[in-house]
């Protein structure tokens, strides 16, 4: 039988090779686009993803018809469908790879499947004619019928009913008295933990906060909603402007989708969200890594049909199933750990605005220290700017002081200085008055620069304004974006003192210390080294919390969220050490990071100070910060970045090459490095090959080139059409980082 219509099927064949392939469908059989398939292949079958339809083509003999549909229901949305091929495009990875990451693996997997249990089912309370005989004759059958009349709506699991009833069971079924039916159940991940919840009640917001209401309500009626940046100083209710706006869109029917930087990390947002929604509980899912194969499955499928209508996840929670999405909020939208390191290397926040452009959703970013890409979308009209200027309940912000190490020198005979006269003052104050304290050490970058620590000089590259890595194995300083070489001077270049230094100095080594100055202070420390066993983070804030210690010692996993009232006093030991990595963004962690630790401080009745330890005292970043001043800073910082052409006034990207064969990594891309200058587009500036700043890393070398270029698609595709065209060695391996945010 010919039909006129053909309908032909594009197929991504589960599986590493990433194969697509077209088949035709069968007449009668009703496939969309994201639905999964069994397909032939070969002389195998195989599973596979519907990646679109093409209806009223040519019918083509040469296709092989698929041979079932796995499940009707599309499993991938043609929003989230759209999405996926946006991102393989951009980021220049496989669609398969990108598939992966909409559709986890417990979702495909053919393996994992909804749980059941049977239950017992009343439908008819029989006569009492009927239970007397039961209780004569047949007691185990007569206590089972007691135990259905009595539960809630006539039904109960079979396996709730105790040893020795199956017998009773089977009689009763085959008598017609009772039905046995299976049921789903949900592997619910809060299990019983749910009942700790305090139901919170919304409050009543302050002007500001009821203004960016406002604005975020009407976006939400716009048929096509701009995004909106929510720039609120730490403690300035942002939380609470979320959870209002949440709330409007549930009683509007609608979804709302909530991104964290990190799940581990912000238990109090978590937290917050699930008092605000006690009432529905429920319907509240929180996508975390440590959930089993079957909850997430089950989660999964309770977001898809609209059961859990807020989602509260990290990055990947981004392409959760949500129908009728109404809302997007993304917490702290300028954090790191939005993008992904791995590939697909997406970056949650812009896809999180992505979604809500192919969603025709609401969206709000949230910080106090916006990136500056999306600061730069509100000054171009893109975004819609709200801002929160005021600590509610006119809390003050934190006294911040800065104290220039530079002026420490000789006090510690011959170690680092570490603790200044001012912070260790600071710290005996506190411990007297039975306040708690937070040192923070951001140890960030292994990266090593060189310092004077006398006058605070830093040897920094004439070309690019980054700090030179010291590069110990050929005694050179290198610049790591553009390969500027320089030696290692004797002397500090400004001011001539011999006393020029590498960084360095661990959170270990600091309470080593601490715990020599203040014998009876409790101390507790939380880094990656600490944190290895689970729930260690969670154990040592709740003992922090409750005051069981006094001072804590952190990198920036304190850095976030944490909301601690008896806190008042925050130390950051050495502020230079994040901004004189090569990274031309370490000026913006910097002051992102003063002004969020800072943030921890006096978040109680008692007033906050904060102490900022660095050998450059005079930098914007520290400077800016100490005043609380986002625009100062975002203005200066500004000017730096478009002078030298960083994002967001264009954008960046690194080609990275690992081998455990050092020449091979090299040499692999300076191949990639002479094919990349070819026809290079104009405008977009090739650096040069340069070993990482991790040199070595899992026993694998590591090389990179740093690209910029004024047109993201323009510079992704110029380095996609070579790496397409370049057979690369089986032992090397090279990664494509598109608006990459690491350069390490
Ligand atoms: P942010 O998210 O901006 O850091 P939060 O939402 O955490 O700020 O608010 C800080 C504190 O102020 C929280 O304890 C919150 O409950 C409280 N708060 C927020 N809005 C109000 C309000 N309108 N009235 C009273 N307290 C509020
Ligand atoms: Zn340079």
């Amino acid at each position: 039988m010919i039909s006129l219509i053909a309908v032909n099927v594009r197929v991504l064949i589960d599986g590493p090779s990433e194969l697509v392939f077209d088949y035709a469908v069968p007449t009668g059989m009703d496939v969309k686009a994201g639905c999964r398939v069994k397909v032939p292949l070969r002389q195998r079958a195989a599973s596979g993803t519907v990646l679109a339809v093409v209806e009223g083509g040519q019918e083509d003999f040469a296709l092989r018809e698929l041979d079932a549909l796995i499940d009707p229901d599309p499993l991938v949305t043609v929003e989230l469908l759209k999405i996926g091929r946006w991102i393989a495009d951009y980021y220049g990875c496989g669609i398969e790879t990108v598939i992966r990451s909409l559709l986890p693996e417990s979702v495909r997997s053919e393996e994992n499947s909804a749980k059941t249990r049977r239950v017992a089912v009343l439908d008819e309370v029989p006569d009492e004619d009927v239970v007397e005989k039961l209780s004569k004759r047949a007691p185990r059958q007569y206590a089972v019928m007691s135990l259905l009349v009595g539960a809630e709506n006539h039904r109960m699991a079979v396996a709730d009913m105790g040893k020795g009833s199956a017998a009773a069971l089977k009689a009763l079924e085959k008598n017609g008295l009772l039905r046995i039916e299976k049921e789903e159940v949900r592997r619910d991940p809060e299990g019983a933990g749910v009942s700790e919840i305090i139901a919170s009640e919304p409050l009543e917001l302050n002007g500001d906060q009821q203004q960016a209401l406002d604005a975020i309500l009407e976006s939400m009626d716009s048929p096509a909603p701009k995004p909106i940046l929510l720039l609120g100083v730490t403690g300035s209710g942002k939380t609470e402007v979320y959870l209002q706006a949440a709330r409007k869109a549930m009683d509007a029917g609608k979804t709302v989708l909530v991104l964290v930087p990190e799940i581990s990390l912000t238990p109090q947002t978590i937290r917050r969200f699930k008092a605000r929604f006690a009432a529905e509980h429920d319907q509240v899912a929180v996508l975390h890594s440590n959930l089993s194969q079957g909850e997430r499955f089950d989660e999964w499928h309770r977001i898809r049909k609209g059961k859990a209508r807020i989602v509260i996840g990290a990055r990947s929670a981004v392409f959760a199933p949500l129908p009728e999405l109404g809302l997007i909020l993304v917490d702290e939208e300028h954090e790191n750990t939005y993008k992904q390191e791995s590939v697909p290397r997406y970056h949650g926040r812009d896809i999180a605005v992505l979604r809500a452009s192919v969603e025709k959703c609401a969206i709000v970013l949230g910080s106090a220290t916006p990136s500056l890409e999306s600061w730069h979308n509100t000054e171009l009209g893109k975004y819609d700017l709200q801002r929160l200027e005021k600590r509610v309940d006119g809390q003050s912000m934190p006294l911040v002081r800065v104290v220039d190490m530079r002026m420490e020198k000789g006090k510690h005979k011959g170690g680092p200085a570490v603790l200044s006269d001012k912070l260790r003052t600071a710290l005996e104050q506190r411990l007297e008055k039975g306040e708690q304290s937070i040192l923070f050490l951001n140890r960030r970058g292994f990266a090593r620069s060189l310092q004077c620590h006398k006058c605070g000089h830093v040897c920094e590259c004439p070309h690019c304004a980054v700090a030179l890595t010291y590069h110990r194995t050929d005694e050179r300083l290198v610049c790591h974006v553009c390969g500027h070489l320089a030696i290692v001077p004797r002397k500090c270049t400004e001011c001539k003192d011999p006393a020029i230094l590498l960084q360095g100095y661990g959170t270990q080594k600091v309470e080593e210390i601490m715990a020599k100055v203040f014998p009876d202070a409790k101390i507790a420390r939380i880094d990656a080294d600490t944190m290895r066993r689970k729930h260690a983070l969670r154990d040592v804030l709740n003992a922090f919390k409750s005051h069981k210690i006094d001072i804590l010692i952190g990198t920036q996993m304190i850095a976030k969220g944490l909301h601690f009232p008896n806190v008042t006093l925050v130390g950051i030991l050495n502020a230079d050490l994040g901004l004189h990595v090569p990274d031309f963004r370490a000026g913006e962690r910097t002051f992102q990071l003063i002004t969020q630790v800072a943030g921890r401080a006096g978040r109680g009745d008692l007033e906050g100070e904060v102490i900022v330890q660095t050998f450059t005292p005079h930098s914007p970043s520290i400077q800016f910060a100490r005043k609380h001043d986002f625009d100062g800073f975002s203005e200066q910082e500004m000017e730096f970045r478009q002078h030298f052409s960083y994002p967001p006034y264009g954008h960046c990207a690194v080609l990275t090459s690992r081998s455990a064969h050092e020449r091979r990594a090299e040499f692999t891309l300076q191949t990639l490095h002479l094919r990349l200058a070819e026809d290079l587009p104009s405008g977009i500036s090739l650096g040069e090959v340069l070993p990482s700043p991790l040199v070595r890393s899992h026993g694998q070398f590591r090389f990179q080139i740093t690209l910029r270029g004024p047109r993201a698609r323009q510079l992704s595709r110029h380095v996609q059409v070579v790496l397409k065209r370049t057979t690369l060695p089986e032992d090397v391996t090279v990664v494509f980082d598109m608006d990459a945010l690491s350069f390490t």
